[in-house]
């Protein structure tokens, strides 16, 4: 048996009619159902969305590819949606087979190639409401939307873990934390398969990007990663673990490698840890054209031949080539010659094939008319709207400037006030969200937002829609404007980006918007600052001079709305920090450090010693009440390997408004054979509460949750002690 045949895990069943199908194919035929090429090889005219039906046939005809991805230039009606697959549909009809194509885009907050549809906070602010439910509630919407424009497959969700904020897909991520990531990611797959719900509820779940994407070492998108194969699999492993336990029905490949190993070429990475290690009998596709960047990128392979032998033999299944038929012609060649086994192909094929079958595209590939009427209901919209309420977070609150009082008068400027695609960012009816032309009109920037909760006579903005210059204010203009006022909502973070576009060097805030909050403070006025960006910009040098800040990510076609209503009262906040925010550049260290990032006694004062001190700390947001925590208790002090822990602790509303708690349980490990982090995340939940009322919460823990991966690179739990914190509250408990 060649290295390459071992690819095939002992446990994929064998399905009768796939099995015939498989039999009647050519090679030439197993070749193209491995291949993905993008829409733009099939458009007549770009603009107009029509599709050439010579271009068609040969793309599936001739060349019998099996799958198509993506969307050109803006997004599409679902008129438009329903014109392009059934045109496909209708030259695969005429196949010798007729194998139906899979169509994949990707919907990353809603249906965001679906013109008109409503947008959802990006994943970094769904972490921020600690909220599962309403990350498998969208993700049920993003699959309805998305079956009812015909599309049975989508890229999405992100897994990877964001611990490096300069990366520029930062703010698709659930953040650094694992727990989150893996909880979050989780709840989105179950809420695209909608297993047991049908074919029209339901699109192919993505988990991208498989392996260690998000941790490249300069942050600049797809640039090679170092992990530690300990860190690899505590940190980055465990989502796509959880994921694949959730039923993701395929995979996307890291475009990048890792400690110099190229990941679509790893036959570790993809048949070892991927099939073997965590079962995934799935469909394992290429990022964009990157089996060929394994001969001109990485250098690891001497002709793009022999890229497509590293791939296959890796374990892919499918290459999103996307614009030639490179791959196709390579795979075709090596199999014909016997360097690649048919057998080995033969495994590929059968998991697209099984993976057409199960999104029911035998009986139904075409879109169906009826569900263009299950889009854009005004439901969807309240559950946009509740995600960016509970996601927006109140980082800074001085002499409670916030809420402000309707019948106030303020002062909007900055950067991000006057612009859809700064509350947007990457993925918004084009790629880069940067088309202001092509949002539906229900969505509004913050000054309409604002404008709609306090009146036009309430509101003097001065922002215009050109990022690089709208921080620029005449100073004098804006102490005569504040005189007026009687507070300066200062809207700054980023404009929206999306993968290499949005790479910078460094964290730091620009200086013409730190030179706008320097300038609102010289009026006097109360200065209230709106973030709207995808990762953590440091801005600790005019973070004194601002009374409140007010955290909102990308928070999407209600973003607007949302922030004016907490602004405004309306809304108690409630979203917690889903990463550590650094007060410097330089000092960029995720909350599960190691303990020992803590506390340098032996040089206490001197400068870069002063250990972990990040602006505020990873679950860090503010309220409009107080909340008190008590009496911490676990069912059992000690506990052995097989038993479950009962952790209560009771949370009060202390203050006078109603609110919700983002509570979480933390660990820590008092000795490890490696040295432990500093804490841990083991569960959270949320709750409601009245001024006033009380309520227990609890969480089931076992050993198994406060496991690490030791220095042989297994996950463990020692025995002894670990302290496990609530708020303020903690306690001990003993491992036997
Ligand atoms: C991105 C993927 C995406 C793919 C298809 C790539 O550039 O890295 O996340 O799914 O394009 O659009």
């Amino acid at each position: 048996m060649s290295a390459a045949t071992s690819t095939a895990p002992a446990t994929q069943a064998r399905d009768q009619q796939i099995e015939d199908l498989l039999s009647r194919m050519t090679v030439e035929e197993k070749v193209g159902q491995m291949t993905q090429l993008t829409i733009d090889l099939i458009l007549k005219d770009t603009e107009a969305a029509t599709v050439d039906t010579a271009k068609l046939r040969q793309v599936l005809v001739n060349h019998h590819i099996g799958s198509i991805l993506n969307v050109k230039g803006r997004a599409y009606t679902i008129d438009e949606w329903h014109t392009v697959l059934n045109a496909i549909h209708d030259v695969t009809d005429k196949t010798r087979l007729k194998i139906p194509v899979i169509y994949g885009i990707d919907a990353i907050h809603g249906n965001n190639y679906l013109a008109g549809t409503t947008l959802y906070p990006h994943n970094i602010g769904m972490a921020a409401t600690r909220n599962p439910e309403l990350v498998n509630r969208l993700a049920q919407i993003t699959a309805l939307e998305t079956r009812a424009a015909g599309i049975p497959w989508n890229f999405d969700p992100v897994l990877d873990v964001g611990r490096q904020p300069l990366w520029p897909r930062f703010e698709e991520t659930f953040g650094e934390d694992v727990f989150v990531v893996k909880t979050m990611g989780a709840a989105a797959i179950r809420g695209y398969e909608q297993n047991g719900k049908g074919p029209d509820f339901t699109v192919a779940a993505c988990m991208k990007h498989f392996l260690g994407y998000s941790y490249p070492s300069t942050g600049k998108d797809r640039t090679p990663s170092y992990i530690p194969e300990q860190m690899l699999r505590e940190v980055f492993l465990p989502p796509f673990k959880a994921a694949v336990e959730a039923g993701a029905s395929t995979v996307m490949i890291n475009s990048g490698e890792i400690n110099g190993v190229p990941v679509h070429g790893s036959k570790y990475y993809l048949t070892q840890i991927l099939r073997n290690e965590l079962g995934f009998e799935g469909v394992a596709v290429s990022d964009w054209e990157d089996v060929i960047r394994l001969h001109t990128r990485h250098k690891v392979a001497a002709t793009p031949k022999e890229a497509v032998r590293m791939a296959v033999e890796a374990g892919l299944d499918m290459s999103m080539v996307p614009t030639d038929y490179s791959f196709y012609d390579h795979l075709v060649a090596l199999v014909k010659e016997g360097t690649i086994s048919e057998d080995r192909i033969n495994t590929s094929v059968r998991r697209i094939l099984a993976l057409k079958k199960k999104l029911g595209l035998f009986e139904q590939v075409r879109p169906k008319a009826a569900l263009k009427t299950t889009i854009h209901k005004a439901e969807f919209d309240q559950v946009s709207l509740q995600s960016a309420l509970e996601s927006i977070t109140l980082l800074k609150n001085n002499n409670q400037v916030l809420p402000l009082k309707k019948t106030s008068k303020i002062v909007v400027a900055g950067p991000t006030a006057n612009t859809l695609a700064a509350l947007h960012g990457s993925w918004s009816y084009i790629w880069q969200g940067t088309d202001e032309t092509q949002y539906p009109t229900k969505a509004k920037t913050l000054v309409q937002g604002l404008v709609a909760e306090i009146g036009k006579n309430n509101v003097i903005s001065r922002s215009v829609a050109d990022f690089a210059n709208a921080a620029n204010y005449n100073v004098a203009q804006l102490k005569r404007d504040a005189a007026q006022a009687q507070a300066i909502v200062l809207c700054l973070g980023e404009k929206a980006y999306a993968e290499s576009p949005g790479v910078i060097d460094d964290l730091d805030l620009e200086e013409n918007q730190l030179a706008l909050v320097r300038a609102a403070k010289e009026t006097g006025k109360p200065v209230i600052i709106v973030l709207l960006e995808g990762r953590p910009r440091v801005l600790s040098s005019v973070e004194p001079l601002a009374d409140a800040i007010v955290m909102a990510y990308r928070p999407a076609t209600f973003g607007a709305a949302a922030i004016s209503d907490v602004l405004f009262g309306d809304y108690n906040p409630d979203g917690v920090l889903p990463f550590t925010y650094p007060r410097f550049s330089g000092d960029v260290l995720t909350y599960d450090h190691k303990g020992t990032e803590i506390i340098r006694e032996d040089i206490p004062n001197a400068a870069g010693n002063r250990g972990f001190n990040p602006q505020w700390p990873f679950g860090h947001g503010l309220s409009y009440t107080t909340f008190a925590f008590s009496d911490l208790r676990v069912d059992k002090t000690t506990f052995g390997n097989n038993d479950n822990l009962k952790v209560t602790v009771k949370v009060r509303n202390t203050g006078s408004k109603a609110g919700k708690k983002a509570v979480e349980l933390y660990s820590h490990d008092q000795y490890a054979s490696i040295t432990p982090a500093a804490r841990r995340l083991r569960a959270f939940s949320k709750v409601s509460l009245q001024p006033g009322e009380e309520k227990e919460v609890s969480f089931t823990i076992s050993a198994k949750d406060l496991a690490f991966v030791n220095e042989a690179g297994k996950w463990v739990t020692e025995p002894g002690a670990f302290d496990l914190m609530v708020g303020d509250q903690k306690t001990v408990i003993t491992l036997q």
